[in-house]
């Protein structure tokens, strides 16, 4: 259907995204902008194009000019990778349109999947269990307002129904807050997203983030791949993710896994993609759906055995998925950490030379990243370094091996939060499992509960 591809990012994913086309014999186009000439991908790739200057707003986000060079290459398919143009479905609906496979989901389930309203309703309509609240926009009326939010049980959460990047929400504690809150959030979203749709659900105290892999194919078949916890964050942006999400019974979360494969089939659901839930008292709440290929798929590759990336390429081409359900099995534990070039107490992005650079190896231990001593990391794009994956038989196994995997690694003449990781590891109520959704902002302010 096609052989070769056109890697439509940069960093580890490009690389990562490589490396699977290379082992199914496919050609790949790397595009970059002015900064990254010197990515590995782009020096392994069978041609490569500089599309634009370092800003990604004219390079890696220019549409036309990435059509462009899949134009000229030839190239058959388009890989978005995650972030950029990955869940941009008039993006994906235009290289469909030039005679190219976008490898994603169809546009119409990215389309679907964007509008969180429209997303929860359809999910919610396949038996997903949704967070409590209207599953409508608000109409701006104060008194719907106020019946919408008394419904859903204060405090609750007004967010824009084309929110993202977790921006677009605010929490309402009580009624006398709502009609300011409602009128600030509506106003910030329709210059945010130029849509000024919010709606209500409960807000959650202390949730646990879990999130379940599904892959399906273009013939109606879908597995799910097991569960995902990312509950350390700091600012709503995930920093340790590990595979499975521990403590929580196994029937459960198989059943929620079944619901998501059949709302997949429901709404014809092609590709990889990830229900995100927030878990409290072990009861699963969906949030969204990311319709892409995410930063954390190693740790379930590493407790499966699949390779993710080479399946949605399989996928893409038209080949029915070659496992059922039955096949996969979840072996272990496995844990990633995002290495951020960032400054550890400011948290600010610390672009610079690499000039020291050592990685961990061994039995279970993995590292995914585009960067090596001389590399020069640009101050253009996110700060993702590297990202440190462990697998052991068991989550002590696997933290054992983390540990001495962080003191292995070594990065020097910019500035990491590898310091922090290791604080991570040796965390009490991290290692016991199962913490929040708030843990790691309380663990860094010195203040968490043993
Ligand atoms: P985005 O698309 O901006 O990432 P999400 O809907 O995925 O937005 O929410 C991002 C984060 O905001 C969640 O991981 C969680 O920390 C918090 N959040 C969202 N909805 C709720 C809720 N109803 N109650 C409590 N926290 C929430």
């Amino acid at each position: 259907m096609f052989d070769s591809v056109l890697i439509a990012n940069r960093g580890e994913i490009a690389l990562r995204i490589q490396r699977a086309c290379r082992v199914l014999g496919l050609k790949t186009i790397a595009v970059h902008s002015e900064a990254d000439r010197g990515l590995p991908h782009v020096h392994l790739a069978d041609q490569a194009f500089c599309i634009g200057p370092a800003a990604a707003a004219r390079s890696y986000l220019d549409q036309a000019a990435i059509l462009f060079a899949a134009e000229l290459s030839g190239a058959g398919a388009v890989h978005p990778g995650y972030g950029f143009l990955s869940e941009n479905a008039a993006f994906a609906e235009r290289v469909e349109a030039s005679g190219r496979v976008f490898i994603g989901p169809r546009p119409e389930s990215i389309r679907l999947m964007g509008d969180k309203i429209a997303a929860k309703r359809a999910m919610r309509a396949a038996g997903v269990p949704c967070v409590p609240g209207l599953d409508a926009a608000l109409s701006g009326d104060i008194t719907e307002a106020r019946r919408a939010a008394a419904e859903a049980g204060y405090p609750v959460m007004l967010k824009a129904a084309g929110g993202g990047g977790g921006r677009g929400m605010r929490v309402v504690r009580h009624e006398g807050e709502l009609a300011d809150a409602l009128s600030v959030t509506s106003e910030e979203a329709r210059r945010a997203f130029g849509d000024g749709s919010v709606y209500v659900e409960k807000f959650l105290a202390a949730p646990r983030h879990v999130e379940i892999q599904v892959l399906a194919d273009a013939h109606g078949g879908a597995v799910w791949l097991g569960s995902r916890d990312c509950s350390l964050q700091r600012r709503h942006q995930k920093v340790v993710e590990e595979a499975p999400a521990p403590g929580l019974p196994a029937a459960t979360v198989a059943a929620i896994g079944e619901r998501c494969v059949e709302a997949c089939r429901r709404i014809g659901y092609r590709g990889v993609g990830t229900f995100e839930f927030l878990v409290e008292n072990d009861a699963f709440h969906f949030i969204e759906m990311n319709t892409r290929l995410q930063v954390e798929h190693p740790v379930t590759e590493m407790t499966t055995g699949l390779d993710i990336v080479e399946l949605q390429l399989r996928v893409a081409m038209g080949e029915p998925l070659p496992i059922s359900q039955a096949d996969v099995a979840c072996r272990g534990h496995a844990i990633e950490c995002r290495i951020n070039a960032e400054d550890p107490t400011t948290f600010a992005p610390s672009p610079g030379v690499i000039d020291e650079w050592t990685t961990p190896g061994g039995p279970g231990v993995r590292c995914d990243s585009h960067a090596s001593a001389g590399y020069r990391m640009p101050a253009h794009y996110d700060s993702l370094l590297a990202k440190l994956i462990v697998h052991g038989s068991s989550r002590d196994d696997a933290l054992t091996r983390l540990r001495a995997a962080l003191e292995d690694m070594r990065v020097g003449g910019i500035k990491t939060n590898i310091d922090l990781h290791r604080r991570i590891v040796r965390d009490q109520a991290f290692m016991a499992g199962g913490v929040n959704i708030h843990h790691l902002e309380q663990m860094m302010a010195g203040n968490t509960s043993p």
